[in-house]
């Protein structure tokens, strides 16, 4: 068994108090992918303190020095593609193409970020004084603190840390205990590329602790956060507490709306792929599919005959679709969603069990579950379930459609299937999501655009692109008198 450590300070540590979490196989509990340092917050409060002292320097290299450093880590991340995919299967359970495909994005972030160390930044404003030079740049806020979610264990973490970087931040990393693993083997990248000791930093454990303590600790300027909207919460008002920064992007209860013009088979393929591909656990995943009642039976045919053509399994095996649960904990959650869907009166129409048999019984698989007759009032139509749950609702035309799909607290991403461009701009202007996306699934927002949504599933900024300069730096407006 490997076991993964700290990384503080450019050394590889073991925690003071010598408590260990084990990460496992959801696909096989037999099977333990890692150890890791289950450590206290007095870790945190080291590696924030040796970040600090690291941002001296490293804010005053120049941007293309920093980004020298970050091409570097991208090549050892793309040398290293197979092998961490590997480990992202073994410890969180998505298949191998995706891990493949989600190591590969990680790959390209850095190489963006790393070429934004030479893009111009900040503006000149025309000054009432003839004889002065007015303009903004930017300046780095200090000590990150990146939280992040298991479901996407190298993209997450690499989309807060490159800009982090490139901008001169220096930063302390908590990953998800079920994703920490994959996380010590990109944080190797980093260590590997040649940073300076404390730049980067790693600490493990549990969120209630570790995740806890970043947001407190008075060394750490800014938080950028990516998990559920109840620890979200947490996390903002930590920082606000104590005027630290912060970035919160949280849960999506996502609508797709086919209207009776659409291509069918292209929204179905859409549908399926965007809510149930990675087992529904995607920020972004497809939750919620409102159908025009004219198109309703020819959708739902094709849909199911679709849906049974699903494999689960082992996300190793070359013949699996769709791979486990993460956790126990994230089985039952979907199993209590199915329970609840039922009691409301919502039609179950495929799926809806836990799969044991063809030796799946020591993994957290459950089936691609479909209900029908759903309506908006109900917890399936409302709460977010993080599992491959699709519910379809049947409407009169697209007015409706657009009622029911913005009558939810998320706003994340949401897609249309339409002909029509009338259809398409009403959907643009009317719909309230951070990404709407036509004739396109939910889920996949290219690296290069801003992501980030509106109502609950955001503090409103931006990651990604451009736009994720906004949090990582903070504008200073200079005024030089001639
Ligand atoms: P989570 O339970 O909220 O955990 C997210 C991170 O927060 C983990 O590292 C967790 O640590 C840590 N944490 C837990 N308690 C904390 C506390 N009191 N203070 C600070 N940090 C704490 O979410 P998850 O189950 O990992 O991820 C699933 C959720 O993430 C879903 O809601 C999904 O929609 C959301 N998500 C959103 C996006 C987006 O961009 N909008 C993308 C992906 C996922 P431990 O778990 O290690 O204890």
């Amino acid at each position: 068994m490997t076991h993964y450590l700290n990384y503080i300070n450019g050394e590889w540590q073991q925690s003071a108090n010598n408590q260990k979490y084990q990460s496992i196989n959801p696909a096989n509990t037999n099977e333990i992918v890692g150890e890791v340092e289950n450590s206290t917050a007095v870790e945190v409060d080291t590696a924030a303190s040796y970040s600090h002292q690291a941002f001296v320097s490293w804010k005053k290299l120049s941007g293309a020095a920093r980004g020298h450093y970050l091409y570097k880590a991208a090549d050892i991340l793309e040398s290293r593609l197979e092998d961490i995919a590997e480990t992202m299967t073994k410890e969180m359970g998505k298949t191998l193409p995706e891990a493949k495909g989600e190591t590969a994005r990680g790959v390209a972030i850095l190489r963006y970020y790393a070429g934004e160390g030479m893009r111009e930044e900040g503006d000149v404003i025309p000054s009432t004084d003839a004889d002065a030079l007015m303009l903004t740049k930017r300046a780095p806020l200090g000590v990150v603190g990146v939280i992040t979610p298991w479901n996407f264990p190298v993209a997450i973490p690499i989309w807060k840390m490159a800009p982090a970087l490139i901008y001169g931040n220096t930063v302390v990393f908590k990953p998800a205990l079920e994703a920490s693993a994959t996380a010590a083997k990109v944080i190797e990248c980093f260590k590997e590329a040649g940073l300076p000791n404390g730049v980067v930093n790693m600490v493990n454990g549990e969120g209630g602790e570790i995740g806890q303590r970043i947001v407190d600790n008075p060394q750490i300027n800014g938080i950028t956060f990516t998990g559920s909207d109840k620890t979200g919460k947490m996390v903002g008002q930590g920082a606000l507490n104590r005027g630290a920064k912060y970035q919160l992007e949280m849960g999506g209860k996502n609508p797709v709306i086919v209207t009776n013009d659409a291509d069918i088979d292209l929204a179905v393929e859409a549908t399926i792929s965007g809510g149930l591909r990675s087992t529904g656990q995607k920020c972004t995943a497809t939750s919620r599919v409102i159908i025009d009642e004219k198109i309703y039976p020819t959708f739902k045919e094709k849909l199911l005959k679709k849906v049974k053509e699903i494999t689960v399994g082992n996300g190793l095996l070359p013949e699996t679709w769709m791979g486990p649960c993460v956790s126990e904990k994230q089985l039952n959650t979907v199993l209590e969603y199915i329970e609840i869907g039922e009691k409301e009166g919502a039609t179950l129409i495929h799926g809806g069990n836990r799969l044991t048999d063809n030796g799946r019984d020591q993994g957290f698989f459950v089936e691609p579950t479909i209900f029908e007759n759903v309506t908006t009032d109900m917890r399936i139509a409302q709460e977010e379930i993080f599992g491959p749950v699709l519910a379809l609702m049947k409407v009169k035309n697209l007015e409706e459609a657009l009622t029911i799909a913005n009558d939810v607290e998320f706003g994340l991403s949401a897609s249309i299937f339409t002909a029509n461009i009338q259809n398409m701009l009403h959907f643009i202007d009317d719909m309230e999501a951070g990404m709407v996306r036509i004739n396109a699934e939910s889920a996949g927002v290219e690296l290069q655009a801003p992501f980030g949504g509106m109502k609950k599933s955001s503090s409103h900024s931006r990651e990604q692109g451009q736009a994720a300069k906004e949090f990582y730096t903070n504008i200073k407006t200079v005024f030089i008198k001639g």
